[in-house]
C-alpha cells in the first residue's frame, strides 16, 4: 500500500485555511492527509476587528471556529509550534512531534509594541484583539481631546486598514455629537498615505480622510513614546488617546529555523517555495518582491492567493502532473467610508510594465460586497 501524504499546514488564518480547503476540494482523505496547527482555535477576519472598536460587532459574532475543519476530513491540532525541522521534515509543537511530507507556512506577522519603548504603557494596540472593546468603550467615552492613529513601522497588515479605522472612528464619534471638539490625527513614516498603492491612489486617500477633517502627517517616523506624548524622528506631539499599529515580525520560530533573517520575512517568489524541498510559505510570514521598492502588501487577499497557488502545485505533484502556476498578484482590498459606503482598492501586483491600482467610487454596494466577502470565507473555510 502506499503511503497517504502529509501535508502539514502552520497557522489557521487566510493562507492556511485557503490552502487547506482547496486541497480537501480536490483531494479527498484517503489520497491526502491534511494537518492544520494553530496556536488559537478560531479564525476572524481582519477588519472585523475594526467593527468591534466602531461597536457594531462583538468578537464571538466575528469569529469561527476551527475546530469546525474536522467536519472536512483535515486535522487541526491547537498547539503552539515551537521548532521547524527543515532537514528531517518535523515539527514540534509544545506537545507532540509531527512529520510532513510538505510543508506550507502560514504563520502571518507578529505585532511587536515592546519595540518601540512606552507604547505598551502609554498606548493600544489597534490591531490587538484583547484592546478592541477597551478602545471601543474609550472612544465612547471622550468628549474632547485629541486621538493619535500611528503607524510605527513598514510593512504593516492592511495597509488602508488605519485610514478606515480613522473614518469608522470619525464617525463614530459623529454618531455621538462630539467629532467637532475631537481632533484626529494621522501619523505615518511614509511620504504618502499607501505608498504600494502609488501616488494617485495615494493622493485620493488623502482627499477621502481630508474631508472628514482627519489631519495627515506624513515622514512622522516613531522613535518613542511618553505619557501623552509622541516622540518622532524630527519633532514631538501630543495626544489624549493613541491608537498604534506597533512594527510587525515573523514568530521567533521562523527565524530560529533560519528561514528568514531578523526582523524581516520569509523571502519567495510567485512559486511561494523556500529553498527546501516541499516546503512553502505564504502570506504575511512572506517578503515577494515586485519591484526595487515594493513588495506584494501584507494582506488576506494576497494571502489567500498564494495558499491556493501552493495548494494547486502540491496536487499536481500528488498526481505526478507536471504543471505549476505562479501566484497572480491580482487583489482587492476593501476602505470602509464611515457614511455607509465603501470603495475598493484594487490591485494587480504583477501586472506590466509595472504594479497597477485602482480605487473605485465610495458606494453602498461595496459595502455589502465587503460583508459578503466575510460571509463567504467564514462559511467555505470552517
Ligand atoms: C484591522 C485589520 C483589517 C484588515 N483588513 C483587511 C482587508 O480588508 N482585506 C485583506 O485582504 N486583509 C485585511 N487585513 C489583513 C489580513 O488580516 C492579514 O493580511 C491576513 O490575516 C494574513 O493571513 P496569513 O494567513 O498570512 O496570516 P494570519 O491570518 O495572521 O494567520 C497566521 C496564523 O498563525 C498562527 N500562529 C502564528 N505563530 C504561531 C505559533 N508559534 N504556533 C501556532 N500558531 C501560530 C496565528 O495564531 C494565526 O492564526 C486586515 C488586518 C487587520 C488587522
Amino acid at each position: 500500500m502506499t503511503k497517504i501524504p502529509h501535508v502539514v499546514i502552520l497557522g489557521g488564518g487566510f493562507g492556511g485555511l485557503s490552502a487547506a480547503n482547496e486541497l480537501r476540494n480536490s483531494l479527498s482523505s484517503s489520497q491526502i492527509k491534511i494537518t492544520v496547527i494553530d496556536k488559537k482555535d478560531w479564525f476572524m477576519v481582519g477588519f472585523a476587528k475594526l467593527w468591534i472598536i466602531n461597536g457594531t460587532r462583538t468578537f464571538e459574532n466575528s469569529i469561527g471556529s476551527l475546530n469546525e475543519l474536522q467536519k472536512k476530513e483535515i486535522d487541526f491540532i491547537k498547539d503552539e509550534i515551537m521548532t521547524i525541522n527543515l532537514e528531517n521534515k518535523n515539527i514540534e509543537t509544545k506537545s507532540q512531534n509531527i512529520s510532513f511530507d510538505f510543508l506550507i507556512i502560514s504563520m502571518g506577522a507578529i505585532l511587536a509594541p515592546q519595540k518601540i519603548s512606552g507604547l505598551e504603557e502609554n498606548g493600544f494596540n489597534l490591531y490587538d484583539h484583547n484592546q478592541l472593546s477597551e478602545i471601543h468603550d474609550r472612544l465612547g467615552n471622550m468628549k474632547s481631546g485629541k486621538i493619535a492613529i500611528v503607524i510605527m513601522g513598514m510593512p504593516y497588515k492592511c495597509p488602508p486598514a488605519p485610514f478606515e479605522a480613522s473614518l469608522l472612528i470619525d464617525s463614530m464619534l459623529r454618531k455621538l455629537g462630539v467629532r467637532d471638539s475631537i481632533q484626529i490625527d494621522f501619523y505615518s513614516p511614509a511620504p504618502t498615505t499607501l505608498p504600494a498603492a502609488g501616488t494617485e491612489v495615494s493622493k485620493q486617500i488623502l482627499e477621502i480622510i481630508s474631508s472628514e477633517k482627519i489631519i495627515f502627517h506624513n515622514l512622522s517616523k516613531i522613535k518613542s513614546v511618553e505619557h501623552k506624548k509622541l516622540i518622532f524622528e524630527n519633532s514631538e506631539a501630543d495626544f489624549d488617546l493613541l491608537l498604534a499599529v506597533p512594527p510587525h515580525i515573523a514568530p521567533k520560530v521562523i527565524y530560529d529555523s533560519g528561514l528568514a533573517k531578523e526582523p524581516g520575512f520569509i523571502p519567495i517568489d510567485r512559486d511561494c517555495k523556500t529553498p527546501f524541498e516541499n516546503v512553502f510559505a505564504v502570506g504575511d510570514v512572506t517578503n515577494l518582491v515586485v519591484t526595487e521598492n515594493m513588495a506584494v502588501p501584507k494582506a488576506g487577499i494576497f494571502a489567500e492567493g498564494e495558499g491556493i497557488t501552493v495548494a494547486r502545485n502540491i496536487i499536481s505533484k500528488i498526481q505526478s502532473k507536471e504543471e505549476s502556476i505562479l501566484f497572480d498578484g491580482k487583489g482587492g482590498c476593501f476602505i470602509e467610508s464611515g457614511r455607509n459606503t465603501a470603495s475598493v482598492i484594487e490591485v494587480d501586483m504583477f501586472s506590466n510594465p509595472q504594479p497597477s491600482t485602482n480605487i473605485t467610487e465610495a458606494t453602498a454596494d461595496n459595502l455589502s460586497k465587503k460583508l459578503e466577502f466575510e460571509k463567504e470565507r467564514l462559511s467555505k473555510w470552517l
